[in-house]
């Protein structure tokens, strides 16, 4: 007996029309030739858009939606990002200049990451950009910098949380972490930023990334929610807000089924309850990256030849792991698997035959699809990448073997 053979989620959000795949309502052709240059990668604006309505129809009025730009900085994808949701946290310098560009109000955006550089953290005083602290080191360097600036310093802490996100592709907490101040800790630290003069805000706590069990993201955010109640009860100041992490993932693998949001919706909307009752003033946010913009991507990669090596046909694209680490399988995930491709302009196509397509880089690392059931192409056809639209081009190593870089477009 054989159990039927997983299959990835069907990648139904881009319209097919006389068998060509439609990014941002343009046949994929025509937007191939509109920018000019293979490989590229495009953005769906109406899907991004959509993706916030899906998630604010679930989630109870009044938490705020944080973009965590770390997933795709494109500063236009951000500009656009920034009128659909509340606050956007960054993780360096660059993605903090970017933040600022598009005019969010410097005090809904937030800076996180181990090891801010001083010119970093003086950067974000001078703008009023929120500071989530993440060191005893951070606290002095930030209360000395108002100090000489005459600047007062808001910020929050960064708890590194005594669990971790079950089931979640990438553990961001719990253990022995570089992320955050380790919960037992945050008391001290608390007293500490009081008396330099900072105002703690409250808390953010981060436990995870990449879950598609709903279950698994409800349980985290109620032992996050837990801790940050048990932390308020000791901190000098009124906990004004409560950032309590994301992690919500995309299906991008064989069997793996989407986000079910109804549920946590419900649960987040019993966790805004008792926030309410135990810390009044205290507004509760969410951040999320992957979830809002994975979906909205496609890497588009152009088959240069065709080649069959002892009875395998290789379709060979001038697109690789210079531009999509993650789809090759080495970003992060541990037995590789393929991500959802097509051939964009054969979407159903005439016969379908078991195909590897390569990039053009001199490494058998540079797999975008392996043995995967496609339609038949050739020369000149576009190979499609779905869910690429978060971790992709700035998560790559675009200089590796000196090939062009990737164009990227918002449609
Ligand atoms: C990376 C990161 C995120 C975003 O994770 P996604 O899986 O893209 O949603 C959110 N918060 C923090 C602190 C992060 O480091």
């Amino acid at each position: 007996m054989s159990s039927p053979k997983p299959v990835h989620a069907p990648q139904t959000q881009f319209p097919v029309v006389d068998d060509c795949l439609q990014v941002g309502g343009i046949a994929l052709t025509r937007l191939a030739q509109r920018v000019g240059s293979t490989p590229f990668y495009a953005y769906d604006r109406a899907l991004l858009t959509e993706r916030v309505a899906h998630l604010r129809a679930h989630l109870p009025a009044g938490i705020a939606l944080h973009y965590s730009i770390k997933a795709n900085p494109m500063p236009a994808l951000v500009q656009h990002m920034a009128g659909l949701v509340d606050g956007l946290d960054v993780a360096s310098g660059g993605e903090m200049k970017v933040a600022l560009d598009t005019g969010m109000p410097a005090a809904r955006i937030s800076f996180a990451g181990p090891g801010k550089s001083e010119a970093e953290l003086a950067q974000a005083l001078a703008a009023g950009v929120c500071v989530n602290i993440e060191s005893e080191r951070e606290i002095r360097i930030l209360a000395r910098l108002a100090q000489e600036t005459g600047v007062k310093a808001a910020a929050v802490v960064r708890v590194n949380p005594d669990f971790e996100l079950r089931s979640s592709g990438m553990k961001m907490g719990g253990g022995a972490k570089q992320f955050g101040i380790d919960a037992e800790l945050v008391p001290a630290m608390l007293v500490l930023a009081a008396a330099a003069g900072i105002d703690v805000l409250g808390f953010q706590i981060f436990s995870g990334s990449q879950s598609l069990k709903a279950d698994a993201i409800m349980e985290a955010q109620s032992r996050t929610v837990e801790l940050a109640l048990r932390l308020a009860a000791g901190a000098p100041a009124p906990v004004r807000q409560l950032n309590i992490g994301g992690g919500f993932g995309i299906p991008y693998f064989p069997g793996e089924q989407a986000l079910d949001i109804a549920p946590i919706g419900a649960h987040l909307a019993q966790l805004q309850q008792q926030v309410a009752a135990a810390l009044p003033q205290a507004q509760l946010a969410i951040e999320l990256g992957r979830y809002l913009v994975g979906e909205a991507g496609v890497y588009v990669a152009r088959v240069v030849d065709r080649k069959l090596s002892r009875g395998q046909v290789f379709l060979v694209t001038d697109g690789g792991l210079h531009h999509h680490l993650a789809a090759s399988g080495n970003f992060g995930q541990v037995i590789r698997k393929n991500y959802p491709v097509a051939i964009g302009n054969r979407m159903a196509g005439g016969e379908r035959e078991s195909v590897s397509a390569v990039g053009p880089l001199c490494t058998p690392l540079d797999l975008l699809a392996d043995k995967m059931e496609l339609a038949q192409a050739g020369p000149g056809d576009l190979l499609v990448v779905f869910q690429s639209g978060a971790y992709g081009i700035s998560a790559s190593p675009a200089a590796f073997l000196g090939h062009p870089p990737a164009v990227e477009v918002l449609v």
